[in-house]
C-alpha cells in the first residue's frame, strides 16, 4: 500500500526524486529534534536550496506552479520522515499557495513579495493568540494595528508561530478599529519591536518551534497591511490548507511501515517464524492498510476535485471533511500500528511514541474536528430546505 498510484506526471516523479534524495537527512535528524525541541533548520534550509519553498507560487511569478494534489504528495512524503519538518513548511507552501492563486494583495506586492519568495523567503501566518483560541472560531485579535503618523503601529503577541527560528516574514492577524474588521500585515523579522519568545514546550511537533510572536509598538507602512476582512478566514474555499492532513497522512505511513517491517522480522520463540504469519497480526495490518487506502484516497480525491476549478464550483464542506477524515484516521492508524508492535512501541527511542505524540496535534490545527462536522449538517439542512 503505498501513495505510487498516485504519482502521475513527470513533475511529480522529478520532485519525488529530489524529495527522496533528502529523506535520510530528515528523517535521521528527527529524533534529535525531536528529543531536544529544536527546529531542524538544517533541514529546511536543503528544502530551500532545492527550490521547494517557489513550488506554489505561480509560473506566472516565476515559481514552480504546482497544483494542490502535487503539493499533497510531496508533503506527505516529507511527512513520512518526518513530521515537525513537513508541517512547518507545510505552512508556507500553504500560505504561499494561497495567495498567490487568489491574488490576494495588490499586484504591485505580489510581485515583490515573489522575487523574495524566489530568494527563499519563508513565510507563515501568525493568526492565533491565547485569548482568542483558534482564529477559525471568529474571536476577535487581541493585537491591534493603529494608524500613527502615516504609518501602522502593531501591539500584540501570536502564539503556536511554527518555524519561528527561520521565518524572514510573518503574516501577522491585527484588529484594525478604524475599519472594524480584521487586518494581516506583512511584517519582516528584523523589524524594531518584533521579538520570539521561546515558549513552545509540547508533547507533540516539539522541533516546529511554534513559539510567541511578539509585537511591541512594531511601526510598518501602508504597504504592509496586504490583507483585509470582517470575518474569519476560515470561511474561504482554500484547498492548500490540504497540506495539514498530508502531513498526518504522512505520518500514518510511517507509522504503518515501522508496524509491518516489526511483524515481518520479530520472531518470539513462542511461535515458528515471524509475527505477521498471526491472524491477530494480519487483522491489524489489514485493518491499517484499509484505512490508510480509504484516507489517502479521500484526500487525493478531494485535492484533484479542487485543482478543477470548474469542479471547484460545486465543492462545499470537501476540503474540511479531507482533513477531519485524514487526520482521525492517521490517529487510529498510528494507534493500531503501537497495539501491533507491543511494548516496544513505548520506548523513546523508538518512532512509533513520536509519532503517537505528533499525530495528536492534527486535532488542533485547523479546521477542528466540531466546526467541520456542523458545517456538514448546516449545509445538509440549508439544501433540503432550498430543494
Ligand atoms: C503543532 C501546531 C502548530 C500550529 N501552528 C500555527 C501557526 O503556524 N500559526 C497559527 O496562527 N496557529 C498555529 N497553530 C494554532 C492553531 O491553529 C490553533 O489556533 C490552536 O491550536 C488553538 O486551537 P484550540 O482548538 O486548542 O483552541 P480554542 O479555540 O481555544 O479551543 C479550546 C477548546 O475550546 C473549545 N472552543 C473554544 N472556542 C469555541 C467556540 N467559539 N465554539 C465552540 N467551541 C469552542 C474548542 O472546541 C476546544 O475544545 C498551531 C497549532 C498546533 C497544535
Amino acid at each position: 500500500m503505498s501513495k505510487e498510484l498516485f504519482i502521475t506526471t513527470d513533475l511529480q516523479k522529478e520532485w519525488m526524486a529530489k524529495i527522496m534524495g533528502l529523506e535520510s537527512q530528515i528523517r535521521g535528524s528527527a529524533e534529535k529534534t525531536d528529543k531536544l525541541a529544536v527546529f531542524p533548520k538544517e533541514n529546511i534550509q536543503s528544502l530551500v536550496e532545492l527550490g521547494y519553498t517557489t513550488l506554489t507560487l505561480p509560473k506566472k511569478y516565476g515559481g514552480g506552479g504546482i497544483t494542490v494534489k502535487d503539493m499533497v504528495l510531496l508533503q506527505e512524503t516529507i511527512a513520512s520522515f518526518d513530521g515537525a519538518t513537513a508541517l512547518s513548511i507545510g505552512w508556507h507552501q500553504g500560505a504561499v499557495g494561497d495567495l498567490y492563486e487568489n491574488e490576494l494583495w495588490e499586484t504591485s506586492r505580489l510581485d515583490h513579495f515573489a522575487k523574495d519568495v524566489l530568494n527563499g523567503a519563508l513565510v507563515n501566518r501568525a493568526a492565533s493568540e491565547a485569548q482568542t483560541g483558534s482564529p477559525t472560531r471568529g474571536g476577535r485579535p487581541r493585537t491591534t494595528a493603529v494608524k500613527k503618523d502615516g504609518h501602522w503601529v502593531i501591539t500584540g503577541q501570536k502564539n503556536f508561530t511554527s518555524m519561528s527560528p527561520v521565518l524572514t516574514h510573518f503574516l501577522v492577524s491585527a484588529w484594525v478599529e478604524e475599519r472594524e474588521g480584521i487586518g494581516f500585515f506583512l511584517i519582516k523579522r528584523d523589524s524594531e519591536g518584533l521579538s520570539i519568545k521561546e515558549t513552545w514546550n509540547m508533547l507533540g511537533m516539539r522541533g516546529t518551534e511554534s513559539h510567541d510572536l511578539v509585537l511591541n509598538n512594531v511601526k510598518v507602512n501602508e504597504e504592509a497591511f496586504v490583507e483585509f476582512s470582517k470575518g474569519p478566514r476560515g470561511d474561504k474555499l482554500n484547498g492548500w490548507l490540504l497540506h495539514i492532513p498530508a502531513c498526518y497522512l504522512g505520518i500514518a505511513q510511517a507509522a504503518r511501515d515501522y508496524a509491518v517491517k516489526f511483524a515481518v522480522e520479530y520472531k518470539p520463540n513462542s511461535i515458528q517464524g515471524s509475527i505477521s504469519e498471526l491472524p491477530n497480526v494480519q487483522s491489524h495490518i489489514g485493518q491499517i492498510d484499509l484505512e490508510l487506502m480509504q484516507a489517502r484516497h479521500f484526500l487525493y480525491s478531494v485535492a484533484a476535485a479542487y485543482d478543477d476549478t470548474d469542479r471547484r464550483k460545486s465543492m462545499k464542506q470537501e476540503l474540511g471533511a479531507a482533513k477531519h477524515v485524514v487526520t482521525n484516521a492517521a490517529i487510529r492508524i498510528v494507534d493500531r500500528s503501537m497495539r501491533l508492535v507491543g511494548a516496544k512501541s513505548l520506548e523513546l527511542t523508538n518512532p512509533l511514541q513520536r509519532y503517537y505524540r505528533d499525530v495528536r496535534a492534527g486535532l488542533h490545527n485547523p479546521p477542528m474536528d466540531d466546526m467541520v462536522v456542523s458545517k456538514i449538517a448546516k449545509v445538509a439542512i440549508e439544501d433540503m430546505l432550498n430543494d
